[in-house]
């Protein structure tokens, strides 16, 4: 079992009956487990240069940030609709029922800048795959992708097309 594995909480039938939520707010709130936590979310991308790590709102922020830190890279969010000002790139996804939206700034990332996207769950990857296509419309590198849990069942590591890696650390 992995060390941060006892921190993430599984709460069954949230937010609706069937879903198994798992709640990373356990592992936040360990000093420990936190600092670990970031700590293998970067062994893999050190000496990879990375300059951007991207985070997705609104998980992605705290360990994306933490993460941009560790890899001496700046942070770059992205958005859900309605809080960034203009002027902005954006991308519709689907989601299990309806769409969404994910926007960033429309310099936020030089071309070509070395980027990581990060985020804490990868469920069935319509989030993350928002966020590769916002980095390509920037016109930077895709370096790669990590989260913290992958949700093996939901298929969303076969909806990451291309070359660039996308790790995760737990999986369930
Ligand atoms: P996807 O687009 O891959 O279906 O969903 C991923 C997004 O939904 C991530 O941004 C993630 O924060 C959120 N998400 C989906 N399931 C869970 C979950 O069980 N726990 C947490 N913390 N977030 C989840």
């Amino acid at each position: 079992m992995s060390a941060f594995e006892p921190l993430i909480r599984a709460v069954a039938d949230f937010p609706k009956p069937g879903v198994t939520f798992r709640d990373v707010t356990p592992l936040l709130a360990d000093a420990g487990g936190f600092a670990r936590c970031i700590d293998a979310l970067a062994e893999p991308w050190q000496g990879s240069a990375v300059q951007a790590v991207c985070g997705i709102e609104s998980r992605g922020f705290i360990f994306g940030a933490a993460l941009a830190q560790k890899l001496h890279a700046g942070f770059v969010p992205l958005r859900k609709p309605g809080k960034l000002p203009p002027p902005l790139v954006s991308v519709d996804y689907e989601l299990e029922y309806g769409s969404d939206r994910l926007q960033a700034r429309s310099d936020a990332l030089r071309p070509g800048e070395r980027t990581l996207i990060v985020d804490d769950v990868l469920a069935t990857g319509g989030t993350l795959e928002a966020a590769r296509s916002l980095v390509a419309q920037l016109g930077a590198e895709l370096v790669g992708a990590s989260v913290l849990i992958e949700l093996e069942g939901l298929g969303g590591r076969a909806r990451w097309q291309g070359e660039a890696p996308l790790r995760s650390l737990l999986r369930y």
